[in-house]
């Protein structure tokens, strides 16, 4: 089988009998891409897998208008990392860090670290943004423990990343069944959880995702909803490094055209586009007085 047709896809499905909802997220080349970006340690390459494949995973079952992101940002070596995903399926995601890494690496003993998930239109101004508890070594039970804290529905995940796939998995428990007419059985949350715990990260990122949901889940009546692509993409643009160079103010912009020889070069940390300004281009991106945004990923 051909499985690089399953990849870079979200799948929504319910199991009928459980009343239980869930997402199935395999990336392959969008994955592949964002590894790419950097020479990243292993155990950062993975909690980064998790962290893309996450954010496609809690998108599934809101409705999403603007983007959805995951941001760490830590006091230790570990600087900051970043994955996104939006209503377009559009991917994107990095991390920064500096020296040794924690080994090994786990959220509960990051130096002065905190995690957030922002859910929302910046454009627009309109955000929602939760922070997530990091009690955990590992993402998927922090993911857990917010869901569990911020009353929303419980919910089970498993996060997997090697270096060619990034997959994750959520079951949700439905309210009232999500008004869909399930027989439902009182055990089947937790008969789902424990079939879902049989699931090693191995079994999970090499089995296409219709073959390990049925696998996992054929005595449950899986109903499987059309699959919804994904893509990796970057949101930057000469405006936006722009708006970020306005807000670093005209000392620093004349120190950089100094340093490089009356040319400042920008590039976008998550997809390496290049932006380049001269001393013209530069005085004239200073004279228009505007509020400054800065860029997560510019340098
Ligand atoms: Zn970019």
């Amino acid at each position: 089988m051909d499985t690089s047709l399953a990849d870079d896809v979200l799948h929504r499905f319910v199991l009928e009998k459980a009343g239980v909802r869930g997402v199935l997220v395999r990336l392959g080349p969008v994955w592949r891409e964002v590894a790419a970006r950097a020479e990243y340690p292993d155990e950062l390459r993975q909690l980064l897998g998790q962290s893309l494949v996450a954010s496609a995973l809690l998108t599934g079952n809101i409705k999403l208008e603007g983007e959805l992101s995951l941001e760490l940002k830590t006091q230790g070596p570990l600087r900051l990392l970043f994955a996104e995903c939006t209503e377009q399926g559009r991917m994107r995601g990095l991390a920064r860090w500096q020296g040794d890494l924690p080994a090994p690496l786990r959220l509960d003993q990051l130096e002065g670290a905190v995690m957030a998930i922002t859910i929302g239109n910046v454009e627009r101004g309109q955000r929602y943004q939760g922070l997530v508890g990091l009690e955990q070594a590992a993402l998927g039970p922090a993911l857990e423990s917010y869901f569990a804290r911020s009353e929303q529905l419980p919910a089970k995940l498993l996060l997997a990343a090697d270096q060619n796939h990034a997959v994750g998995l959520m079951l949700q428990r439905m309210p009232d069944h999500g008004g869909i007419e399930v027989e439902v059985d009182a055990d089947g949350w937790d008969r789902v959880q424990h079939l879902m715990a049989t699931l090693g990260d191995e079994e999970a990122l090499a089995v296409a995702p219709e073959t390990l949901l049925h696998r996992l889940f054929h005595e449950e009546n899986v109903r499987l909803f059309e699959a919804r692509p994904l893509r990796f993409g970057c949101s930057c643009s000469r405006e936006r490094v722009q708006r970020m160079l306005r807000s670093l103010g005209r000392d620093e912009v004349e120190a950089a055209l100094e340093a490089r020889n009356g040319e400042i070069e920008v590039i976008c940390e998550f997809c390496a586009e290049r932006y380049t300004f001269d001393r013209v281009d530069a005085e004239h991106l200073l004279a228009v007085e505007l509020p400054g945004e800065a860029h997560p990923g510019m340098q």
